[in-house]
């Protein structure tokens, strides 16, 4: 796999967030341009957030804010099951979430991430990933997500979906099917977590997503956090399991977090007036 150079001056790089307004970041360097059979993929380096991973122009990570995401999707579940041991990531070819997970006394990790040239270039661009690579517990497979839960021969305590946008590849992580599948391997007190994508721009995918939930699982919360390089800087995240009533979360020290803490815990899933109303969420107080 050669990296691509740019054979011509890109000094900046857009993201719409609609047809009128987005982010952009001025390119430093670039670092890397390709094209796995799924996707465009693109690492450049921009003066204030450091390195950025883009996938079909879209921001997926950059070193400056990727702790406030991958803490925020993976710390609340983790401290909410009452001892969670295996672990299953479905997306997440960065390694942020692989990361997270780690951090606490769990026996497996498996990671299933489509794109092996995500995981390539990861590897090589981002600091966390070789890391975490090397940690016997993790296991790192190279497969659809939609396909490795239908073949998967155990359950799990917590299910993580860091999958990318509701377009190409991770369309099939938003829908009602997948979760009807997913809810199949968890074990009985297993809780999943997922990306749901903008409260501000994503507002009625979330409403409709939020109705198929309630419909599969007996216990669906969710909660939000900031996520600056994220169309609308913050982003919601949906809780799921088999049971009505989430325990209370423990709240061991991990050491090492930038953002994640029980008070902030707790807040995330005090949503705003305008969210609930969306979501028309049953949140117990
Ligand atoms: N944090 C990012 C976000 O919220 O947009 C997502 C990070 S991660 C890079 C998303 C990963 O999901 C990508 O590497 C993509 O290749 C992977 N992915 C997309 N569809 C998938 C599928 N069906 N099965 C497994 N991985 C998938």
């Amino acid at each position: 796999m050669k990296d691509e150079t740019l054979n011509h001056s890109v000094d900046e790089v857009r993201e719409y967030h609609s047809d009128s307004c987005g982010i952009f970041f001025r390119v430093e360097r670039s670092v890397y341009r390709g094209r796995s059979q799924f996707q465009s993929i693109e690492i450049f380096d921009n003066p204030f957030f450091g390195r950025v991973l883009m996938l079909d122009g879209l921001v997926q990570t950059t070193i400056r804010d990727e702790h406030y995401y991958h803490e925020m999707l993976v710390h609340p579940a983790m401290m909410t099951h009452p001892d969670p041991k295996r672990i299953l990531i479905i997306g997440g070819g960065d390694g942020g979430v692989l990361r997270e997970v780690l951090r606490h006394p769990i026996e497996k990790a498996v990671l299933v991430e489509i794109d092996d040239q995500v995981l390539d270039v990861s590897e090589k661009y981002f600091p966390w990933l070789a890391a975490a690579k090397k940690d016997p517990r993790a296991e790192i497979i190279v497969d659809d997500g939609n396909v490795y839960i239908e073949n998967a021969s155990c359950s799990f305590d917590v299910v993580l979906i860091d999958s990318s946008d509701p377009v190409g590849p991770s369309s099939v992580l938003h829908a009602r099917d997948f979760y009807i599948r997913l809810k199949k391997i968890l074990s009985p007190e297993g809780i999943i977590a997922a990306q749901v994508g903008s409260p501000f721009f994503h507002a009625a995918v979330l409403a409709d997503k939020k109705e198929f939930l309630a419909e599969i699982f007996p216990g669906v919360r969710f909660y939000v956090g900031p996520v600056p390089t994220y169309p609308g800087g913050t982003w919601c995240y949906a809780f799921m399991s088999v049971k009505p009533d989430f325990p209370e979360p423990r709240n061991e020290p991990l050491e090492g977090l930038k953002y994640y803490n029980p008070p902030v815990h707790q807040g995330a899933f005090a949503l705003s007036e305008a969210l609930k109303i969306r979501l028309d969420a049953d949140q117990p107080d």
